[in-house]
C-alpha cells in the first residue's frame, strides 16, 4: 500500500505543509489527517472533487492534524452532496465527543457528516483492515497511530507520537511489516514528540530503507535521517 502525501512538515514548519496522507481508489478518498493545509492541496489537485466517498482518520486534535476538518467535511456536504465519515476509535467516548465538539465550533452540525466506527472502513483494495492505535503525544491530548494489515506484511502510521511503544508493537505483530511511517524531532531530547535517535536505537540499519519519516521540524531534518539510513517521505 502506498500512501501519497498532501504534506510532511511539522506544526511550526508550515513551509513543508501539515502532514497528512492519502489513498485513492477510484472515487474513494482515505484521508489520514486533515491539518491546516490540507483542504487546498487535495483542491489543487482536484482530489475531492472527484471524490464520491470521502473517509478521515484524525490522530488528535492539534490544529496541523486537524485545521482543515471543517472546510473539508462542509465541502462534502455542501458541493458534493455526500456526508463525510469520520472515524472513530472503539470504546473511546472522550475522543469521539471531542472531535464532534471541534466540528461543531466549525458550524459542521451532526447531521452533516457520519461517524462510523474504525470497523467500518472496509472496501480498499490496498488494506485489508485498518485500527486505530493509542499513543502518548501531549499530555492533555487523546492521541493515535493507525494500523493496516495490507497483502505486503502492514503499514503504520505513527502521527505524533513521543514514545516508540506502538512502532515496537506493530513490529513484532507484523515482523515482515511493509512500511513505518514515523514522525520524530531532530532533537536529542523532547516532551511530545519521538527524537529521531530513539527510532534508530529501536530499528537495525538492515531495516531502515522501510521505515519512512514524516512531519519534519526544520531544513536539516531529512538530511539528519538520511544519514541514518531512513527514508523520508515525498510530497507528490
Ligand atoms: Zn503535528
Ligand atoms: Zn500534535
Amino acid at each position: 500500500m502506498e500512501l501519497h502525501f498532501l504534506g510532511r512538515g511539522a506544526a511550526f514548519n508550515p513551509l513543508e505543509k501539515s502532514t497528512s496522507a492519502y489513498v485513492k481508489e477510484g472515487d474513494r478518498l482515505l484521508l489520514l489527517d486533515c491539518g491546516e493545509s490540507v483542504f487546498a492541496e487535495l483542491i489543487r489537485r482536484g482530489l475531492l472533487q472527484s471524490a464520491k466517498e470521502v473517509w478521515i482518520a484524525v490522530s488528535h486534535l492539534h490544529s496541523d492534524h486537524s485545521g482543515s476538518l471543517g472546510s473539508v467535511t462542509l465541502y462534502c456536504a455542501e458541493i458534493l452532496k455526500f456526508k463525510a465519515k469520520l472515524l472513530l476509535p472503539t470504546g473511546d467516548e472522550r475522543y469521539a465527543n471531542e472531535l464532534r465538539q471541534l466540528l461543531n465550533l466549525f458550524g459542521v452540525s451532526d447531521s452533516l457528516v457520519d461517524y462510523v466506527p474504525e470497523t467500518a472502513l472496509t472496501g480498499f483494495s490496498a488494506f485489508s483492515n485498518f485500527r486505530f492505535c493509542r499513543t502518548k503525544h501531549a499530555p492533555q491530548m487523546v492521541c493515535y497511530s493507525f494500523a493496516f494489515d495490507t497483502p505486503e506484511g502492514g503499514v503504520y502510521y505513527t502521527a505524533d507520537s513521543a514514545v516508540a511503544d506502538g512502532i515496537a508493537a506493530f513490529i513484532a505483530s507484523h515482523p515482515d511489516y511493509e512500511r513505518i511511517y514515523a514522525e520524530t524531532i531532530d532533537a536529542p531530547s523532547h516532551p511530545v514528540h519521538l527524537p529521531l535517535h530513539v527510532l534508530a536505537e529501536l530499528i537495525p540499519e538492515g531495516q531502515r530503507g522501510k521505515v519512512s519519516m514524516m512531519h519534519l521540524n526544520g531544513a536539516n531534518a531529512e538530511a539528519s535521517a538520511r544519514a541514518l539510513g531512513f527514508d523520508v517521505v515525498t510530497v507528490g
